[in-house]
């Protein structure tokens, strides 16, 4: 059966048939806790009614309007999505169906901001090693890690990498002669969980506001609650202590909680950059991934719900830390990361194997970053005990590693 797909990942023994929550089971019936979410995509978990009602009440009434007209469920999922990202300043949203769509819009507004306010030249975008922004062509420039470039050049011209929390580098590399957008994650979320610190993000907020360079985060993994506030970088402040505002944000992944939806949010600066024509997306704004994005946004945008997902990811957090496998624990909420001695691979493959109906036993499934770094995104809805069942099958997985 595999051999009709493209060769394109490195895949788990395992087929999957249907979820519940926290758990998925394959087709023969056997059980795995899933420490993944399908990348931070089933926020919710799986099977979460709410939702599932939602979708096919949705599909029921209508599927899809191309975007000559308005949709009445798309409308309102947009509504709400400003409303949960206004606090970091957003006013207006283009809906698309990927991350990788939402950064090239995020680029487009950035370019032409600059372009109608200063002319030609001022197009670079900066964005920081150890990204990920992307599989398209520009956003694989985006993108600064070398191991996704190979073979794919060349590449979409105007992106600059720099060191990630290097402060003097980013003072630098913001050229206002040539420079029109800084593009980051607040937290990286491939390349292993790395947070930026609150000087850095501070550094990067005061020098764009000087020099009139757009501020954009790519909150597609760690946005929509995954580290406890809506937006992550609502977990920073600037210089004067005022929560960041953000000139474009990013979202997708979670975003319609397993529906494939993106969205791009710009603030007061950007928000009418783009204009009759200048970009557009056939799938844009779905009425089924609105409908499914309202319930995640209702949901996930409340301050008990949010609570929950630190007290969750602590419980986690705290429990790694015990570990003697377990060499530097990172993340915040259900976003985490560490290293470990060996190679993480065998641990994923270790974590499928162990299923086993017939023994009562379960699988659990997690994610690599790297060789040597295991990452951990539960969905939201996973119980206290599945979380303490999850690290007695994690332990188990280490100690015979
Ligand atoms: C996954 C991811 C993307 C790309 O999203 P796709 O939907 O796969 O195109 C971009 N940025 C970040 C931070 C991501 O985690």
């Amino acid at each position: 059966m595999n051999d009709i797909f493209m060769n394109t990942y490195k895949r788990l023994p395992v087929t999957f048939a249907r979820g519940e929550g926290a758990w998925l089971f394959d087709i023969k019936g056997k059980k795995y806790l899933d420490f993944g979410s399908g990348i931070a995509v089933n926020v919710l978990g799986h099977n979460y009614p709410p939702l599932v009602r939602a979708v096919t009440e949705q599909a029921a009434k209508y599927l899809h309007v191309c975007n000559y007209y308005m949709s009445d469920i798309s409308e309102i999922f947009a509504e709400k999505l400003i409303e949960a990202t206004s606090p970091a300043g957003m006013k207006k949203v283009f809906l698309g169906n990927s991350g990788a769509e939402a950064n090239e819009g995020a680029c487009k507004i950035a370019r032409k901001y600059s372009l109608l306010k200063y002319g030609q030249g001022r197009h670079t975008i900066v964005t920081l090693n150890g990204s990920f922004h992307g599989r398209t062509i520009t956003t694989l420039a985006a993108t600064g890690q070398e191991k996704f470039h190979k073979d794919f050049g060349p590449f979409t011209d105007g992106f600059v990498h720099i060191q990630s929390g290097d402060i003097g580098a980013l003072e630098k590399a913001l050229d206002e002669k040539k420079v029109c957008g800084l593009l980051i994650e607040a937290v990286q979320g491939e390349s292993g969980i790395v947070m930026q610190s609150q000087e850095y993000i501070a550094a990067a907020a005061k020098l764009c506001e000087d020099r009139d360079i757009l501020l954009m985060f790519d909150e597609i993994q760690c946005g929509l609650g995954r580290t406890g506030t809506f937006l992550a970088l609502e977990q920073y402040k600037d210089k004067s202590g005022n929560p960041i505002k953000a000139d474009i944000v990013t979202l997708a992944k979670g975003l319609a909680g397993g529906i494939p939806a993106g969205a791009v949010l710009a603030g007061e600066k950007t928000c009418d950059v783009l204009q009759t024509g200048d970009h557009g997306s056939t799938f844009g704004a779905n009425p089924v991934a609105a409908a499914a994005g309202l319930v995640v946004l209702k949901t996930v945008n409340d301050p008990e719900f949010l609570a929950s997902v630190i007290h969750k990811g602590d419980i986690l957090i705290n429990a790694l830390k015990e570990h003697h496998k377990v060499n530097e624990v990172r993340g915040k909420g259900l976003m985490i990361g560490f290293d470990i001695d060996s190679d993480a691979w065998p641990i994923l493959e270790a974590g499928v194997a162990r299923a086993d109906n017939t023994k009562n036993m379960n699988g659990l499934l997690m994610l690599s970053a790297g060789q040597k770094t295991l990452r951990l995104l539960p969905p939201y809805t996973i119980l206290d005990s599945e979380i303490d069942t999850g690290i007695n099958i994690l332990f188990e997985l280490l100690d015979a590693s």
